[in-house]
């Protein structure tokens, strides 16, 4: 039988060794007892940034960072006793000075009597590695120092991990949730939940801010908000779910103070409601028959110019009273929704001209009609005329030092437009879009104008009860315009 030969030998087998080495991917250096640099691969050209004939003859130092330099004696050390040094981790230094994670190998290098003469050292670099494992790290303190519970489990439900705040949280240590079932934590009947919440997961969904119970180890039922979201391998297959839960007790707390607050409030101010609509009801009756008796006693006082004057003042201030109560009847029936309305046809400008008729004797405001065109329309007469009423007598109360009131009224299609226009005290900037709400007052000190702030409020109902709107335009010391639209037919009829 013919002895097989070996494939490669001599120059061939070295050939091929240089070869092996110079494709290699990992860095293989080789140097002298003396740390001399002897060979340097290509792929070391790659790693340090120094190319072969920068870095053959230099010391090894050349890529030790200085903190780092006794490790070579070390390394030296064990090569002479001949023996190997496997998975070194260090750090070395490039040519640009980046510091590089490596696990090294490093083997004696023998010549042919045995004696070592040498080392050979193959780097492989580790920063992914090592990046990896710091990013995994940095990701598990953020776990483990997390204020909300962070939990994961499979898709069957079994726990698979549970940090301190779940600990905290619910009372069961790591070790006792670690493969138990979710259902631990999870109350009775509220345990449809988990298959709603797993059938998002399998979906590939995530479930955000879902507010739910959850039990604790005592028996306690701590309100939270969950989040859960799919865990994927690395094929991108959800192999379970990862869940954070935050105690949200204060908050529920707190919103179960703010409606018992509110409860409250809205129990006094029912309280205030019904105790205004008694009274209103009490005073018109004496009110009433206060005039009749009052009216009465104008006609006995015949020729006594005195007693006619007195009952005519009486009579003028029982009507304020009148209409101030007229106000809180109102009120208090808007307060109770109960404020009816009846709709008719009829001619907007002959109402404002009936309106003013009933102010004719004043000389201190001189009125201005400005009319076009017909202007009828379908709405509430009596409230309408109301709403005329307060704002013409708002703009005679709020112009002490007189002036015209110009009322304009334009109409198209579809609505009719009052202006009433006074050159009076005016208005702050500030607090015009507060005039309409209930008992806002805009008077400033110095006027003593009085009123309950209850008119602009009950006008603003009354326009928008007809789907119409009101605004105000004002320069104060200079006057006020407000003004109301009014569709022709009323769309709450
Ligand atoms: P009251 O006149 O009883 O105070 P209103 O609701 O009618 O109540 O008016 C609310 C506030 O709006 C008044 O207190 C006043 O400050 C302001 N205001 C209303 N009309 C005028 C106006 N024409 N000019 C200046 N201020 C006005």
């Amino acid at each position: 039988m013919k002895k097989s030969m070996p494939l490669w030998v001599g120059e061939e087998r070295q050939a091929l060794l240089a070869a092996i080495v110079d494709y290699s991917e990992d860095a293989i250096i080789s140097k002298t007892l003396e740390g001399k640099i002897t060979s340097w691969n290509h792929a070391a050209s790659v790693l340090f940034g120094y190319d072969e004939s920068e870095a053959v003859g230099q010391h090894i130092s050349l890529i030790i960072p200085e903190d780092r330099l006794h490790e070579e004696d070390f390394i030296i050390n064990e090569i002479r006793l001949g023996r190997r040094i496997q998975h070194f981790q260090t750090i070395r230094k490039a040519k640009s000075g980046r510091e590089i994670s490596l696990s090294l190998a490093i083997s004696p290098i023998k010549n042919n009597k045995g004696v070592v003469i040498g080392a050979s050292k193959i780097a492989r670099d580790i920063s992914p590695q090592k990046e990896a494992a710091e990013k995994q790290g940095m990701l598990a303190a953020i776990v483990n120092n997390s204020d909300d519970a962070i939990v994961s489990k499979t898709l069957d439900g079994l726990i698979t991990s549970w940090n301190k705040a779940a600990a905290r949280m619910f009372g069961y240590t790591e070790a006792e949730a670690m493969g138990r079932h979710i259902s631990l934590i999870i109350p009775h009947e509220r345990l449809a939940e988990e298959d709603y919440i797993i059938g998002e997961i399998k979906k590939g969904h995530s479930v955000s801010h879902f507010e739910t119970i959850r039990v604790a180890k005592n028996g306690d039922f701590i309100p939270i908000s969950l989040t859960v979201s799919p865990i994927l391998d690395e094929n991108k297959t959800i192999i379970g779910a990862s869940k954070i839960a935050r105690d949200i007790s204060e908050r529920v707390a707190a919103h179960k103070e703010l409606e018992e607050l509110y409860r409250q409030v809205k129990t006094l101010s029912d309280k205030k409601d019904e105790f205004i609509a008694m009274t209103t009801h009490e005073l018109k009756t004496p009110v009433t028959s206060l005039k009749g008796f009052l009216q009465l006693l104008q006609i006995r006082t015949g020729e006594n110019e005195q007693g006619r004057l007195f009952v005519e003042r009486s009579i003028k201030q029982v009507d304020k009273l009148a209409m101030l109560i007229n106000d809180l009847v109102d009120f208090s029936k808007l307060q109770a929704g109960k404020l009816g309305m009846h709709f008719e046809s009829f001619d907007i400008k002959v109402l404002v001209e009936d309106c003013l008729e009933l102010y004719t004797t004043n000389n201190t405001h001189p009125f201005r009609l400005n009319t076009s065109g017909s202007l009828e329309v379908q709405a509430d007469r009596l409230r309408i005329e109301q709403v005329i009423d307060n704002l013409v007598s708002n703009a005679i109360k709020y112009s002490p030092q007189g002036g015209t009131i110009e009322i304009t009224i334009e109409g198209n299609a579809d609505a009719v437009e009052v202006k009433i226009k006074d050159e009076g005290i005016g208005i702050d900037n500030a607090v015009q879009d507060k005039l309409f709400s209930q008992f806002f007052r805009a008077v400033k000190p110095g006027y003593s104008i009085p009123g309950l702030g209850m008119g602009l409020y009950i006008t603003k109902e009354i326009i928008e009860r007809h789907g119409g709107t009101i605004g105000v335009e004002s320069v104060p010391g200079k006057g006020s315009v407000f003004s109301f639209v009014l569709p022709r037919k009323s769309c709450n009829q």
